[in-house]
């Protein structure tokens, strides 16, 4: 894993997403700042929207940060790869943390809503969203490893 910072959301972020990577650093809004700082006083640091980020910080350290930013707003295609991996990272650290390792349906639900909505400019549509989130959940049910 790659060295990162996490950092609050600055003020000039003034889009709707929470949280965001760029560049060796996750920001975070005040929630999700909160909930950081929470699982640090608990000895953890990977909640599941940091370990979102840190994919994406991987992303940008493998492809370079300016393939990364091009290919992210001018290609859906792209912007969905990117996406679905970083979701990944988010599903394992849920399943990670939850008492069995295993996830539950609606949180293939609830990954497959925020991949299609208009915060990503519509790359996907829900249903194949759901199907893609669905076979995530049971590959990392089933114990695999990241494809
Ligand atoms: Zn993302």
């Amino acid at each position: 894993m790659i060295k990162y910072k996490v950092q609050p959301k600055p003020r000039w972020a003034w889009w709707q997403c929470a949280g965001f990577a760029w560049n060796g650093v996750v920001y975070l809004d005040n929630g999700l700042l909160a909930e950081y700082i929470q699982y640090r006083q608990n000895g953890l640091v990977l909640t599941p929207t940091v370990a979102h980020e840190i994919r994406h910080l991987d992303q940008q350290h493998q492809d370079g940060l300016l393939t990364f930013t091009w290919r992210y707003f001018t290609s859906k295609k792209w912007r969905l790869k990117y996406e679905q991996e970083a979701y990944e990272a988010q599903m394992r650290a849920v399943a990670e943390e939850s008492t069995l390792h295993k996830l539950t349906d609606f949180i293939a639900q609830d990954v497959a809503h925020s991949l299609a909505s208009p915060l990503y400019r519509n790359m996907i549509s829900y249903a194949d969203a759901l199907t893609w989130a669905r076979q995530v959940k049971n590959r990392i049910n089933a114990g695999e490893a990241i494809a």
